[in-house]
Parts: structure tokens; sequence; C-alpha cells
């Protein structure tokens, strides 16, 4: 059984069967968040306290103890990337695992979705209350 997960990905349809053939691998439901951009929901502060609030329920109330931020190549949130793409995310998944990690002492994990092949890719990992001891 794998712990309570609560999981940020991007609303563009695209990318919504993949999303849902990931939920059913897993052995358990998640708590699920949809917002424009994924990590960019949380880097934006407009958005950022939907997400924060919507995290503190899940924690409080549903026993998550991970998140996962899901981006996806393409994203029209975030426009047309120069560049790696893989690189681009992640470097906005561990900024945005920073944020998150500074409100709560939650795991994270940060995966990208290709858009065209429907691959998901594995971006980064950060334990729980790794920035925490930093404040
Ligand atoms: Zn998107």
């Amino acid at each position: 059984m794998s712990k309570g997960l609560f999981v940020l990905t991007c609303q563009d349809a695209r990318i919504r069967r993949v999303v849902e053939r990931y939920f059913d691998s897993l052995d358990s439901e998640p708590i699920r968040n949809i917002l424009a951009g994924a990590s960019m929901a949380i880097l934006t502060p407009d958005t950022r306290e939907a997400v924060l609030r919507g995290l503190r329920l899940a924690l409080n109330h549903h026993g998550v103890e991970v998140v996962e931020i899901i981006d996806h190549t393409d994203c029209l949130a975030y426009g047309k990337i120069d560049g790696d793409e893989f690189a681009f995310h992640n470097e906005r998944i561990l900024e945005a695992a920073k944020i998150l990690q500074q409100a709560f002492p939650v795991a994270v994990r940060g995966r990208l979705i290709d858009t065209q092949s429907g691959r998901i890719r594995t971006l980064l990992a950060v334990n729980r209350g790794f920035y925490k001891e930093q404040e």
C-alpha cells in the first residue's frame, strides 16, 4: 500500500488519458489537484494559495505524505521552451518543491509527461523535510 499521495497536474486535455492510466496503476486513489501549468501554479502567488489550501486539507484529513508535481512538455501555461525541456521542468519543480516544503513536512516527487508519446519520466525526488532543515 503506497503512502497517501497528493498529485498536482496541468489542466491540459492532451495529458488526461496518460494521467488516468497512471492513476489506475497506483494501489490507492490519489488526491488530485488540477491547475494550469502544474508547477507553475505553485510558483505563481495567485494560484499558490489554492494549492497550499488543498494540500493542507489533504495532509490533515486524507493521510497524505507524498506530493507529486506532474508537468508536461509543450505546456501552454509555460509557452515555448528554448532548449532542454526536461532540465527546464526539473528546475521549476525543484523550486516548487522548496515552496511546498517550507510550508509542510512532505516528500515531493517530480514527473514530466512527454505530451507527444505519453511517456512519464521521473525528474526528482526530494525527501520529507529536506528544505525544512534549512530554515
Ligand atoms: Zn500544461
